[in-house]
């Protein structure tokens, strides 16, 4: 195991670990890639890595600086720790939908969280425009400035992708992988993992996983931006091309719904341990329906992008469950069945 200095330096680098059922449904070797194993614990850490090292780089933050950003969570929290680590502080604007214990940890990590109602994109009250608004303000009253990260448009949020996620698939599968597949929130993992691997081989195939309520697999498939139904995944579905989307196209694009994608998180804990969040179970329905249109034989990457911890209060709570019509896993609501 590596020695590191900081905590930081011990994001990325994280294992593939092969998917049993889906790979023996599918007759390919289905693997994911463990980004709830970096220190905040998401895929997001990466970003948040690389948009701070770049604003450092172009000179526009310095120590005790504020870092702004609009998030469903995970970016922030990979914000905050970064921050932490590196003399900044971090205000998170958040929509309030999103789960209880992103804004603990948010909380736990210094974020300062302003909680907003979650309005769509084109609404000018959305959370992404009024954490712009806000860095613009507070750029102008903090005396050691402040920036906006601008996750979705910002590209260094995919540059670290190319460079980091992409490189280490590449290795770990010594070259020989067949495709890759996630979701989109802000693209950045999608687009720069695609970049990066098409780098090395112009034969890997890139699959698009699209959640409910999500735009990207109608504009991808017949160039409109339409959506139908909703997932309660959270931090994915994105309903434009953003700067980090662009230059991107996928070969296979699919959408997901929930029922689809929640039965696989569920079998994961107690056929295999693995214990992920929602969008990592639309991730692995799309690497199987990746597979089925590739044909045996076929070596895919997907992405385990958070810890199914981060969603106990949701995704694992049988109440919650009920009220949005999903199925109950029978295990969650097991009594011991004995006396003590
Ligand atoms: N899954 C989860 C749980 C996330 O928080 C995010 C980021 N919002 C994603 C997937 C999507 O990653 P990206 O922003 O790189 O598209």
């Amino acid at each position: 195991m590596p020695r590191y200095n900081a905590v930081i330096d011990a994001i990325g680098n994280t294992p593939l670990i092969r998917l049993a059922k889906a790979s023996e449904l599918t007759g390919c070797e289905i693997y994911g890639k463990a980004e709830f194993m970096n220190p905040g614990q998401s895929v997001k850490d990466r970003a948040a890595l690389f948009m701070i090292r770049d604003a450092e780089a172009r000179g526009l933050i310095e120590p005790g600086g504020t870092i702004v950003e609009g998030t469903a969570g995970n970016t922030g929290i990979g914000l905050a720790m970064v921050a932490d680590a590196l003399g900044y502080r971090t205000v998170i604007v958040i929509p309030e939908t999103q789960s209880q214990e992103k804004k603990d940890a948010l909380r736990l990590w210094g974020a300062q969280l302003v909680e907003v109602p979650a309005v769509p994109y084109k609404n000018p009250n959305n959370y992404v425009k009024l954490s712009g608004r806000l860095a613009e303000r507070l750029a102008g009253t903090e005396a050691a400035g402040a920036i906006w990260a601008n996750q979705f448009d910002n590209t260094a949020n995919r540059d670290g992708h190319v460079v980091t996620t992409a490189e280490e698939i590449w290795q770990q599968t010594g070259g020989q992988v067949d495709g890759f597949i996630c979701a989109v929130g802000t693209g950045g993992t999608l687009a720069g993992t695609a970049m990066g691997l098409k780098r090395h081989s112009g034969h890997i195939k890139i699959g698009l996983a699209d959640p409910m309520g999500a735009a990207l697999y109608s504009y991808y498939t017949t160039g409109a931006f339409e959506s139908e139904g909703s997932s309660i995944t959270e931090g994915i579905g994105q309903g434009r091309v953003t700067a980090n989307l662009e230059g991107f196209a996928p070969d296979f694009a699919y959408q997901i719904p929930d029922q689809e994608a929640l039965p696989i998180i569920f079998d994961l804990i107690g056929e295999e341990g693995l214990c992920l969040g929602g969008s990592s179970g639309i991730n692995i329905a799309g690497a199987i329906r990746m597979a089925w249109e590739m044909g045996p034989g076929h070596t895919i990457v997907t992405v385990l992008c958070d810890y199914g911890n981060r969603y106990q209060s949701k995704l694992f709570n049988p109440a919650f469950l009920r009220e949005k019509n999903l199925p109950v896993p029978a295990w969650l609501e097991r009594e011991p069945g004995f006396d003590i």
